[in-house]
């Protein structure tokens, strides 16, 4: 069971949020493209649990626990009346080495080190067990979901403790054999108390730099033709709504300006006036809710990013594209 599901995290939404509309220096590209990855590996991760089946246990995906008053992230937990089983998703690539606690890739030494980092996601919740007095294992394994990953050593020590790609699959059915009663119930709920927001992401673009507008889905241009509900692209000729293009500025204005209120007039500017503010007035009360304090209105997106509204509205889904 599904406790907490997985999202695109806040960097990457940024990240992918600001490509739209800046360009990238260097280290900002190779940030994105190492999220990407990061993502894409998790995800392929969680397809092969799905497919195996995982009514048996609970699952939290992708959280953050507050743990003597830090957060801790979380890729994977599994919970079931056994205790608390940690899987740390590392979606590298290429043939890997480890020796005496270092990783290298070919010759050169990686400066992650994933086993020191499974071995400080469960000391620190042994340590939440500790404060509860609880009386569960707690253990954990590191996870390589790619098929292009390689790995080398003659540590005894580090086999214990990673799954490999060829692996995954019967490693995660032995979660199948085990069972979350009552037992399982108060760790899954031990941990939901304890999920706290991702206080480490403080990355904020800077309004004036980033480029205002709406841009075609399809090739990313903002050259739109304005056809009463629908905009068309002039390089591509892609056709979409006007809700559809107002929600993804929504999503983008959110991802990229973390904690900065949503306000008609800074998206009219955002969107650089692209749509009357009538519609943008419409979509905003459709997606958004309308939070007043005095004189000062602004709106809080209901959904955590485009995806989400997108799959909550069928409507939009229908229409999007058959015009
Ligand atoms: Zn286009």
């Amino acid at each position: 069971m599904i406790m907490f599901e997985r999202f695109v995290g806040l960097e990457l939404a940024y990240y992918r949020a600001l490509k739209k509309r800046a360009s990238l220096p260097r280290e900002d590209v190779k940030n994105l493209a190492a999220q990407e990855k990061g993502y894409a590996g998790e995800c392929v991760y969680d397809r092969i649990f799905d497919e195996v089946g995982h009514d048996s246990v609970y699952v939290f995906r992708d959280i953050y626990l507050g743990i003597e008053g830090r957060a801790a992230q979380y890729d994977s937990l599994i919970v079931s009346d056994d205790g608390i089983v940690v899987n740390e998703i590392k979606n590298y690539s290429g043939n890997y080495r480890y020796e005496k606690g270092t990783w290298y890739i070919g010759k050169s030494p990686v400066s992650d080190d994933a086993l020191s980092q499974l071995r400080r996601a469960i000391g620190k919740l042994v340590k939440l067990r500790y404060q509860v007095q609880g009386k569960f294992d707690i253990s954990g394994k590191i996870v390589f979901p790619n098929i292009e990953f390689r790995l080398q050593s003659s540590d005894d020590d580090l086999w214990e403790n990673v799954v490999l790609r060829s692996g995954l699959r019967s490693y995660l059915g032995q979660f199948k054999n085990m069972y979350a009663g009552r037992v399982g119930e108060d760790i899954a709920e031990l941990i939901r108390s304890h999920i706290v927001p991702n206080t480490y992401f403080d990355k904020y673009a800077d309004f004036s730099a980033v480029r205002k507008g709406l841009y075609c889905s399809e090739c990313g241009g903002f050259e739109l033709e304005n056809r009463y509900l629908y905009m068309t692209c002039q390089d591509c000729s892609k056709t979409e709504k006007k809700e559809t293009h107002v929600l993804r500025a929504i999503s983008d204005y959110k991802a990229l300006f973390l904690n900065d209120k949503l306000t008609k007039q800074r998206f009219m500017e955002f969107i650089d006036y692209k749509v009357s503010e009538r519609t943008v007035f419409r979509i905003f009360n459709k997606y958004c809710n309308q939070i007043t304090k005095g004189k000062w209105t602004y709106y809080e997106f209901r959904y955590r990013d485009f995806d989400e509204a997108y799959q909550n509205h069928e409507l939009l889904n229908r229409y999007k594209d058959k015009v």
